[in-house]
Parts: C-alpha cells; structure tokens; sequence
C-alpha cells in the first residue's frame, strides 16, 4: 500500500516515504507519503478557502453529508476493522467495534448539526434587543492518535463539519492508513475539496506549522499529557483555542459490597478494550481486604483461558502492543514493580514467546504505592491490585495522581457511591460500568488529562464561537 496525502481534494504522493508496520509480524505494510512544510501550509490554505462557503452551509444540508458518511463507512465496516486491526494489532472483534462507536459519533452529530441554539437575553433598557448567536470557529488542526485510528478522528470530524468548520488532519504516523480511508469515505459522501485535508510526517514540524498558523483558529488533539502541554504552550502564541483529550490513570475501586461478577468481568472488559491501551482504561485496581482473595481468583479465572496473539486471528482476544518500544516501556513497568516488591499473582502465557510486541496479562498484587504501575498511564495488559481497608484510604490513593479522566466505582451502597462520587477529582465516574463513553455523554478530563468535551450535546459547542448582539431598534 502506497499511503496519500489529502490536499484541496487531491490525493498526493511524494517521493520521501515512512513504513507503516502491522504491529504484531513487524512487516512493513505498505509506505506513507511524507509531507513537506509547504504541503501542510497549502492545506491550511486550502482550507481557508474552502470555509468560505462551508461555514454558510446550511445545519440541514450538513446534518445529510454526516449521514452519508454514516452510511459510506456502515457499508465499509468490515473493511474499516481489517484494516484497524492490520495497522493498529488490536483483536478483530475489537476493532469492529471501534467502528460501531465510530458510527454513532457520525450518527450523533448528524442530528446535533440541526440543534445549535443561541440566546435570547433580557433587554436592560428600552428598545434594546440582546442575543447571541453560534457560529464555526474557522479552520482546526485535528491531531490524533494511534489507539483508535478512525473513532478518535471521527470523534472529531464529525462534530467539526456539524459545525461548519473546516480542518487539516495529522494523523498518528503508526495509523495513517484508516485516516485516509475515512477521508477517501468523506469526499464519496459530498465533502467539498478543502474541507479536510491530511497531512502526515514529521509530527513536531507539522505541530509546529499548525499551532503557529494565524489562519487555525482551534486545535484539538488526543493523545499524551506530555504532547498535550507542549502543543498547548505553542498554541499560546496565537491564542487558539484548544480541546485536549489527554492521558489517564484510572482508579478502579472495588469495595466489599459490590457485585463481584460484574465487577471482574467489566475490568477484563476494560482491560481487553484496545488492549488496555486506551486513555479511559482501568489502571490502579484498589480492591477492599474484605473481597481480595476472592476477587483474584475470580479475576484469574477469566483471564487464564484468554488468548493472545495475531489480532486477525478470530480467536484472539488480546492482540499485540503498538510497536517494540511500548512493549520495551511496559517490561520496564513490570520490572520496577517486582524489584519493589510487589507479587506477581498471574503470568498470562503466549503462545509466542519470541515476540518484541505480545504481551500476556500480568496481575500484580502491589506491596509499594510508590512504584510505577500506580503512578503512570500503564497502556497495557497490566493489571495492579492495591489492596485497601476503608473509603477514606481508597479516595486519597484514587485521586494521588495529577490525572483526572475517568474512574470507577463498584459498590452496592448509595451513600458510600454519593459520597466516593463526591471526592473522586475526575471528569467522568462509572458506577458499576466501564462502558461510560458514547455520543449522547461529555467524554472528557479534569487537572492534567486535559481541556473540553467531545460527544453529547457539548461536542459541538468546542467547534463555536459565541457571537453576541446587542440590537437596539
Ligand atoms: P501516544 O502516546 O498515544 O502515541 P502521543 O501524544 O505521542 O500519544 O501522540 C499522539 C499524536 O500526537 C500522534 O498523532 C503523534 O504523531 C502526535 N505528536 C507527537 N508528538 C508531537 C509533537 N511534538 N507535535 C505535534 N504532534 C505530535
């Protein structure tokens, strides 16, 4: 496969190449073409132009390319989840549901385009009329990662041209190719050329480019804390606006009341979602003394007869790391958590052992708070037991930590859910459930995982600006 570039609705080649590898065989599956400086400026222009007549197309007229896309990509769904899986490793199954989620962000926000409302505030003196109105930011700088290659884009796309607005994509180098096929979706369904455009290479040049541009009024990006702030302080100089989805280290907190079935079987469920590499994932399990050594065992039960391996193989469950150097990262993790003493209770096997990207599920039991697996986004088939003994202990080791995503409590009583719910310093909690995101809801972080909302009836409202009148007639 020969990856494009796509500008003013031209796909483009160029000589200078990258490979994209599948990242369980390590092969090469195909090359990227590698953007120039001056093909992300000409995107940027083009989409200048092309908002021109965007931005005043009708919400109806809108709200059917969003359909037609729906329908483009709905026909295209088992193509969309080979090749998810082909450029990102993730089981088969889970990539067909990255799709399914994907559809109800276009879905969503088909319906959302009709339902953007302004205001209509008190007057203050006579004859004086005040309102406010929504209108499209401009041209955005969309910046997405790897972990779900076309719902964190379509997470973004869709609300963008429900909106009005027109953007230049940088996909993740490691998954360009489902990028591109959702463009190729877009232009099928009636995306005007210059709407979107994609623009793939050297990350920090382009990050560069489009955060200094005058011309991109917002940039929206999902991906680490640590990419987060430095696009962030490059977006201070012309005063973007910014949507950050950025990591997480969510707390899981098991107490002794909960329904211990539904509180296994939604971690694995968790920790099989992209293979525990997603932002949302459960990462520190605390689970209350009382129920410990029943939860283990129960919780090793349903991960030992798990397979791992080849994500196109229908019987996988759990497919390979993104590349060598996450799976070097995550030796590391579990390195640092045994030489600090904590127990390894479960080594789930593979069935390939010489492989520099599968790794089998690990259950630890944690002896030092202190260490890594605790403290850091672990991305990952990792699964660390804090053992706790009351509220009061879980609360302070959930919310030591300068991530604020999502967390999750499993527990049978109102007043301790009221309360937990009430301390956990996070943007989004599940009680009794993991499966929290969906288009109707604001997905979305507080302190260090990051700024805005995406989904629900706020997701459009980050593509806006409000524009107040006052009339006085
Ligand atoms: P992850 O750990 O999920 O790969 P990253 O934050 O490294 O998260 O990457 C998310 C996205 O940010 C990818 O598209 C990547 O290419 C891009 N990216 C990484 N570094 C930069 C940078 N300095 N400037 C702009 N984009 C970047």
């Amino acid at each position: 496969m020969i990856g494009k570039l796509y500008i003013n609705g031209q796909s483009i080649t160029r000589d200078k190449k990258f490979p994209v590898k599948n990242p369980f065989t390590q092969n090469d599956i195909g090359q990227y073409s590698f953007a120039t400086a001056e093909d992300v400026e000409s995107a940027i222009n083009s989409a200048s132009v092309a908002l021109e007549s965007f931005k005043s197309t009708l919400p109806l007229e809108r709200s059917k390319l969003l359909t037609k896309i729906y329908e483009i990509v709905l026909r295209d769904r088992e193509e969309y989840a080979q090749l998810i899986t082909l450029e990102q490793g993730k089981s088969i199954h889970e990539a067909r549901s990255e799709v399914d989620y994907a559809l109800s962000f276009l879905q969503w926000f088909a319906e959302e385009a009709k339902r953007v409302y302004g205001e209509v505030i008190p007057s203050t003196k006579p004859n004086q009329h005040q309102y406010s109105i929504y209108k499209p930011i401009g041209v955005v700088a969309i910046i997405t990662p790897w972990n779900f290659p076309l719902a964190m884009l379509v997470r973004k796309v869709a609300p963008l041209l429900a909106a009005g607005c027109c953007a230049v994509i940088k996909p993740s180098e490691e998954t360009p190719f489902t990028a591109e096929k959702f463009i190729h979706a877009c232009k099928e369904a009636g995306v005007k050329d210059g709407v979107l455009n994609l623009v793939v290479g050297d990350a920090n040049a382009i990050g560069d480019i489009l955060c200094s541009s005058k011309s991109i009024k917002m940039l929206t990006f999902t991906g680490s804390t640590r990419v987060g702030k430095i696009l962030m302080a490059k977006c201070a100089s012309t005063v973007k606006r910014v949507c950050l989805e950025l990591g997480g280290n969510a707390p899981f907190i098991v107490f002794d009341d909960c329904d211990i079935n539904l509180a296994v079987n939604s971690l694995v469920a968790s920790k099989l979602r992209s293979g525990g590499q997603s932002c949302i994932c459960a990462n520190k399990i605390l689970v209350q003394n009382g129920i410990f050594e029943e939860f283990k065992e129960l919780l090793i039960s349903k991960l030992a007869p798990l397979r791992v391996g080849n994500g196109a193989d229908e019987s996988i469950h759990l497919g390979p790391l993104i590349n060598r150097a996450a799976k070097r990262r995550l030796d590391s993790l579990l390195k640092d958590a045994l030489d600090g003493g904590s127990e390894l209770l479960f080594d789930g096997t593979t069935e390939i052992t010489d492989s520099e990207t599968v790794l089998g599920f690990k259950v630890l039991k944690v002896k030092n708070l202190s260490c890594k697996v605790v403290n850091e986004e672990i991305f990952g088939p990792i699964i660390p037991l804090v053992p706790f003994n009351d509220e009061k202990e879980a609360l302070s080791i959930a919310n030591n930590t300068d991530y604020g995503l999502a967390a999750y409590i499993f527990s049978n009583s109102l007043q301790l859910i009221n309360h937990a719910t009430k301390h956990l310093e996070y943007g989004m909690i599940g009680i009794n459930d993991v499966a929290i995101s969906n288009p109707f809801t604001p997905f979305g972080g507080v302190k260090e995982s990051g700024l805005g909302r995406e989904g629900g009836r706020h997701g459009i409202l980050e593509f806006l600006e409000e524009q107040f009148i006052s009339l006085n007639y």
